[in-house]
């Protein structure tokens, strides 16, 4: 059985145990992070950490713990293994209250959850195919700018994609395209890399912020606008990311081939670009 930090404790996973009263089971009253960990070494911890403080700046809660506790939890969850890539799940919610009620309580003790697996290495039919995704009416909440784990809207519309055949979501609201269902979108269109602005409308990802890093080092034209839903019929090619994604190609939308309806070049250089990154983490160099 893995081991997971629970309020304090680490233990196995079957003994982990939180109450029924607690916040995040009744109202999904908490945040979470997801932070892949390269040969022991967590990608971008400062920026997930910021992304914690400020998605629990949001719902109005402090951080319960200190940034060096944190590290020197993550550490013992992934370090052991240096040689062998992790995934990081980090909650924190509002705790339990003795009464059900939708007020914030006076005096709750947030619960703090970490576990960690060993990361799935990438399916080759990825990156030969590509994978396929639909359009859909994005209609969660206005502050998806927040990682809530309250992710139903995220969840229905993640499985709707995989009842029509297809690997992810991709978000339209008002005529626009936001995000998928847990990535973030780019597109590509004459050499040009676009991907929607951070606002409240998507989930600010820590990698989409590296893609771009890595574009304009890699002097690839790149802007973050709005990109109208029209125009991802027209796209050369389309990417979504996500920490445990990373960049994957969308080769197929709603059906239809994007582009040359195969991985494009401007992915497999993207790529190329993401996995040295990787390495030069995973060698201490990043
Ligand atoms: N958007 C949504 C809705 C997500 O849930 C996620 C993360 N799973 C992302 C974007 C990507 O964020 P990150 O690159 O930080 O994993």
């Amino acid at each position: 059985m893995p081991e997971v930090y629970l309020n304090g404790e680490f233990l196995p996973l079957e003994e982990a145990r939180v109450s029924v009263m607690d916040r995040g089971f009744l109202f999904g009253d908490g945040v979470y992070e997801v932070i892949p960990a390269y040969g022991g070494r967590p990608f971008r911890l400062a920026q997930h950490l910021d992304r914690l403080d400020y998605s629990l700046a949001a719902i109005r809660m402090d951080n319960p713990l200190p940034r060096e506790e944190w590290r020197w939890i993550l550490e013992r969850l992934t370090g052991a293994a240096p040689g062998v890539d992790r995934m990081i799940y980090l909650q924190v919610t509002r705790g339990a209250d003795a009464k059900r009620h939708h007020l914030f309580p006076l005096s709750a003790e947030p619960t703090r959850f970490v576990m960690a697996w060993d990361a799935k290495p990438r399916d080759p039919a990825i990156e030969a195919q590509g994978i396929a995704a639909v359009t859909l009416e994005d209609f969660r909440w206005l502050r998806c700018d927040i990682k809530s784990i309250a992710l139903l809207g995220n969840v229905l519309l993640r499985q709707a994609a995989e009842d029509a055949g297809a690997e992810e979501s991709i978000l339209i609201r008002d005529g626009c395209a936001t995000e998928g269902s847990s990535t973030n979108l780019f597109l590509v269109r004459a050499g040009e890399l676009a991907t929607p602005p951070k606002g409240h409308l998507l989930l600010p990802g820590i990698t989409r912020d590296l893609v771009l890093e890595l574009a304009r080092e890699a002097g690839i034209p790149c802007r973050e606008r709005e990109v109208r839903a029209e125009e991802l019929a027209a796209a050369d090619e389309i990417w979504i990311s996500s920490s445990s994604r990373e960049v994957e190609p969308v080769t197929r939308l709603d059906g239809e081939p994007v582009g040359d309806g195969v991985p494009g070049p401007q992915w497999r250089r993207m790529d190329a670009l993401f996995q040295d990154y990787k390495g030069r983490l995973r060698a201490g160099h990043a």
